[in-house]
């Protein structure tokens, strides 16, 4: 049963290889097949091909011959003692079984120098209907994240295609994060300072490190878990992001610039999070839109807007204030919030307009490309990105996807070289 389940994992990891590889091929073809545009050089095709990994270490699950006796809080798992087979009865952490899902099976997963012990839960989804169609519907509710890496994490607006603003909700107090994580860098640094070169290969400063690795782990988690939590309130089927930017570097002391890098990595990762919840909770497709004057545009206008503090004068543009006003209709907001509105309806707009006029929407789309590549990536939930609970559960990152379990997927050749470069390690 365990060498069925390392050779099924090794199949699924070269058959994902060889996939992605052809994909890579016909994207390659398309390309070349474009015709140049008229007074341009064409640009070459610069995207890499796929590499088989070089290093390989996965994780099996125990087949269903394997284990036995699963509940609530204890399995038996079938065990090489060193000289027979024997069923051994492990206590696990108890939970109870939503409704609706099925017991999977269970693996041995290696953290650092630990093992794990994983038993999934399984449940099939039904596919959601894609943006563009649910976008048609007027009625349809989507919620706008604006993430920041100051005072408020996470601004969510729910607003219907129509533009009807449901609700607003500010999530997670920035400041004091990361006024905490800076005291910890901080004090990182000094400890640096005072025992000098630091030994090679070799961490410094591990209970901190860890202390400011589970801090931000914390907080993805509760700021992405309230988001979906706000958007299944407000019934809203579609989570709309910005991609990220680029991260600006700032001058300062270690513990600032550290501090902001990790703030920046922190958004990202309530993205990453926000992405999978959504999907688990059943089936909120997560867009990514162009990040491109997303907080310098009003939402009802879109005339550029001025930011200012309180207190202070109304005029020009002050990155980070909290506060805006636009000229021309006089809308009062609050910045993070009209960007969301803004995030929330770039979606709508940019799959709106191909439908109208096909021969209009086709130089319209040519001219946009070149400027911001960023709308080029659409639609992160439906490509082969989408976050299912089977790669989901696994939970490592170890562990790609086709794993095993992969009963209907159809059974290839494989060809012998590619075979010995997939070295098992497995125990
Ligand atoms: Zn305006």
């Amino acid at each position: 049963m365990f060498r069925r389940a390392a050779i099924n994992a090794a199949l699924g990891s070269a058959r994902a290889f060889f996939s992605s590889l052809n994909t890579w091929r016909v994207r390659k073809e398309k390309h070349e097949a474009k015709p140049c545009k008229k007074g341009k050089k064409k640009l070459p095709f610069r995207e890499r091909p796929p590499v088989p990994p070089r290093t390989w270490n996965r994780s099996a699950p125990f087949y269903a011959g394997l284990w036995e006796e699963r509940t609530g809080h204890s399995i038996m798992l079938k065990v090489w003692t060193g000289s027979c087979w024997s069923w051994l009865k492990i206590g696990t952490l108890p939970r109870d079984l939503p409704q609706g899902y099925a017991l999977a099976s269970p693996s041995l997963v290696c953290k650092g120098n630990r093992w794990w012990l994983h038993t999934p839960i399984e449940k099939a989804l039904e596919t959601p209907t894609k943006v563009v169609e649910q976008i048609a519907f007027k009625q349809t509710c989507l919620c706008a994240v604006d993430v920041n890496l100051d005072q408020h994490l996470a601004v969510c607006t729910v607003q219907t295609v129509e533009g009807t603003i449901l609700a607003t909700s500010f999530i997670g107090n920035g400041t004091a994060i990361a006024g905490f994580r800076k005291r910890l860098l901080g004090r990182i640094a000094r400890n640096r300072s005072q025992t000098g070169i630091i030994a090679q290969g070799e961490q410094d400063n591990v209970a901190l490190w860890r202390k400011i690795r589970h801090l931000d782990e914390h907080i993805e988690h509760q700021v992405s878990a309230r988001i979906i939590q706000f958007a299944i309130e407000q019934q809203a089927s579609i989570l709309v992001f910005e991609h990220l930017g680029n991260l600006r570097p700032e001058k300062g002391r270690y513990s600032r610039r550290s501090n902001l890098k990790r703030a920046y990595w922190m958004k990202g990762r309530i993205f990453k999070y926000a992405k999978y919840k959504a999907w688990n909770a059943g089936g909120i497709i997560t867009c990514r839109v162009n990040p491109r004057h997303t907080s310098r545009q009003c939402h009802r206008c879109h005339a550029p807007v001025i930011r200012y503090n309180e207190g202070e004068p109304v005029e020009g543009y002050t990155p980070g204030a909290a506060l805006c006003l636009c000229p021309q209709c006089q809308m009062r907001d609050h910045a993070d919030r009209n960007a969301s509105l803004r995030i929330g309806q770039r979606l709508i707009e940019r799959d709106q307009e191909p439908l109208k006029e096909k021969p209009h929407a086709r130089s319209r789309r040519a001219t946009r490309g070149s400027k911001d590549p960023g709308v080029g990536i659409s639609q992160d939930a439906e490509g082969e990105g989408q976050p299912s609970i089977a790669q989901a559960r696994q939970g490592d990152h170890t562990n790609g996807p086709g794993t095993a379990q992969g009963g209907l997927r159809r059974m290839g050749m494989l060809p012998s070289d590619m075979a010995t470069t997939l070295r098992l390690h497995f125990e």
